[in-house]
């Protein structure tokens, strides 16, 4: 027996009809004898049109209504899908995030968790009945409810999974798991059996959409074993784990899942996947004086608006050393106030201008195997220049090489690259069951 936490997102219970599917899945996990915790987002695309409606009645919301207005997608959610639970004949109930024992910050629409008080739930799986609470919301310590974050219920659920020392923790979207490239833009992307967490942590935090950066954190933190699948269909999905499987999974997990990547290096492909990021901008800074300071100067005013910069570049012409210019990339919402903030220093710093475009697109091409296989970054930009894609800047980890281009480019390089390092698969198996794309 083991205990699973469930996460299915919000085009998993779109409808009355997916709410029911979700319900015979949770009900035959519950039936094959395993303890069941489910955390469940809120239906489609409510969270969308609960900010849609408080947009029609205010620009201004105080954040903590606004939280208060976008728990209530969750609960929705949650209560239902414990009524399509016990129609089947299962006893389950429904739990807020408060109820649920999830304490957090009172950072309103970005809360992070700083505690969870888990006998409710753990009671009440004991009992052998199913939990189910609302994903992407906690309680404050002032009492308040507060949200995570879009895309937060990833978190609830690997935080669960971790306080109850769950086996593992189930998260249910609308395609069979991590691909080597985004299905939508390269049918041809395959299904990663097994990855590690480092590898999908660079996923996600460079764009890759199907887990909330938080949760592979946490995933990572305290080695909760992920499996990410489809609600739609019965395939296994991609599995997220370093080391052994622990006991308890391996009825769960198929064998091809249970090689070590770190343990057999031949099982171990340099290359897992590619991730792309629309949403970053760039600044650049031109004229800087080149003398000790200034880039102190400009990136502490970039903090004190909190703008999380990604990418930096700095050049010196070979005219003139005694001036430089620093591009960087940031996420587009911190774009405004980081320009607003570096123009009113203009005089202070001394540099000539800003330079900003917004139309930049950023590919990361992640594997874990680049750190003992040299001339991977030749190939990618082989397979860049090759399809006539120029790019703007690069930078490296250990296993990513990301490099920025033209946001009309982006599509193109992407598929380009993942052609030029053998990750097509021969036959498409890239499904995209459900979901609007909102
Ligand atoms: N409902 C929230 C959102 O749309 C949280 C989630 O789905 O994880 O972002
Ligand atoms: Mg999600």
């Amino acid at each position: 027996m083991a205990l699973i936490v469930q996460k299915y997102g919000g085009s998993s219970v779109a409808d009355v009809e997916a709410m029911k599917r979700v319900a015979r899945r949770v009900v035959e996990t519950h039936q094959a004898g395993h303890q069941v915790v489910v955390v469940v987002s809120a239906m489609g695309d409510t969270t969308d049109d609960l900010l849609d409606t408080a947009a029609q009645i205010t620009q201004h919301a105080p954040e903590r209504e606004m939280d208060i207005l976008l728990s209530a997608g969750e609960r929705i959610s949650m209560s239902l899908l414990s009524m399509a639970v016990n129609e089947l004949g299962v006893q389950a109930q429904a739990f807020t995030g408060a109820q649920a024992g999830i304490k957090t910050t009172s950072h309103y629409g970005r809360a992070q968790i700083v505690g969870l008080v888990t006998e409710r739930i753990a009671r009440t799986v004991k009992d052998g009945h199913v939990a189910i609470v609302a994903g992407f919301q906690g309680i404050s310590e002032d009492d308040d409810v507060t949200t995570l974050g879009r895309g937060g219920s990833d978190t609830t659920a690997v935080a669960l999974a971790a306080a109850l020392h769950a086996d593992v923790c189930e998260i249910y979207t609308d395609v069979d798991g991590l691909f080597s490239a985004d299905p939508r833009i390269v049918p041809k992307a395959h299904r990663l059996r097994r990855v590690t967490q480092e590898e999908t942590l660079e996923l996600a935090a460079h764009g890759a959409k199907i887990l909330h950066l938080r949760a592979v954190e946490f995933a990572r933190r305290y080695k909760v074993p992920l499996h990410v699948r489809s609600s739609f269909s019965e395939k296994n999905g991609t599995w997220i784990f370093d080391g052994p499987a622990n006991p308890e999974l391996k009825g769960l997990v198929p064998s091809a899942a249970l090689v070590d990547p770190q343990e057999d290096p031949m099982e171990q492909p340099i290359i897992s996947g590619i991730a792309h990021d629309r949403s970053q901008d760039k600044i650049t800074v031109t004229n800087l004086p080149n003398t000790p300071g200034m880039a102190a100067r400009v990136f502490s005013i970039c903090a004190e608006v909190g703008a999380n910069v990604d990418m930096i570049v700095q050049n010196v012409p070979v005219s003139d050393s005694t001036r430089a210019n620093v591009t960087f990339t940031l996420p587009e919402g911190d774009a405004q106030r980081t320009l607003n903030a570096l123009e009113a220093a203009r005089d202070e710093i001394g540099f000539d201008q800003l330079r900003y475009n917004p139309n930049i697109g950023k590919l990361s091409l992640v594997g874990a195997g680049m750190r003992t296989n040299p001339g991977v970054s030749a190939k990618l930009f082989e397979a860049l220049s090759d399809a006539g894609i120029n790019i703007e800047m690069i930078s490296t980890s250990e296993i990513r090489i990301s490099v920025v281009t033209r946001l009309d480019d982006l599509d193109r390089a992407v598929q380009a690259v993942h052609t030029a390092f053998g990750l097509d698969a021969t036959e498409s198996e890239a499904v995209v069951y459900g979901g609007t794309g909102r």
